[in-house]
């Protein structure tokens, strides 16, 4: 069993394809990580992210907090090849960007493959679906008390 899968990185930008438009922002992760997993099959994934905001630049206060996460890892069709991108969309609501903030991610299981949508109301869907099913799959008392796990708190 791969699971769990341990990624870490600071919330980069993305391409800004849309999907903020779309109600569901992905935060994006460095993919090197990856390359420690490279039979990982590509599609969707849950799991806890634990982030740490940084309040402000001129103190070393932060704070960290754990969320459930629903996220896809993919190859990304603006990239050659073998570079395939981490996308992690926090279900939660956040009043503020965190673009910068270190990511932890505990990645515990897959949902589903990739599709290619004809359309993007079958998208948004299914990615309802995705978030329901990560919300409930953390729930169950063996995901449960992963959120627990000091690693998610650990910034290095
Ligand atoms: P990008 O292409 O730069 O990743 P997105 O449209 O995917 O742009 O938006 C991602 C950004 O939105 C994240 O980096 C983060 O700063 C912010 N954000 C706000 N709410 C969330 C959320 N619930 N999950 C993930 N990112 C969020
Ligand atoms: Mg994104």
């Amino acid at each position: 069993k791969p699971f769990p899968i341990r990624l870490q990185g600071p919330v980069i930008r993305g391409f800004g394809r849309g999907s903020k438009e779309l109600g569901i922002p992905t935060a994006n992760i460095p993919p090197e990580g990856l390359s420690s997993y490279p039979d990982l099959q590509s599609g969707v994934y849950y799991g806890w992210v634990g982030l740490s905001f940084h309040h402000s630049p001129d103190t070393s206060s932060s704070a960290t907090e754990i969320y459930p996460a629903v996220l896809s890892i993919g190859y990304n069709p603006f990239y050659k090849n073998d570079t395939r991108s981490v996308e992690i969309h926090v279900l939660h609501q956040f009043t503020h960007d965190f673009y910068g903030a270190a990511l932890n991610l505990l990645m515990l299981g897959f949902i589903r493959p990739e599709y290619d949508y004809v359309s993007l109301d079958a998208l948004v869907e299914d990615i309802r679906v995705d978030c329901d099913v990560a919300r409930r799959s953390l729930e169950r008392p063996g995901y449960e008390k992963l959120k627990a796990e000091e690693w998610l708190r650990d910034f290095g």
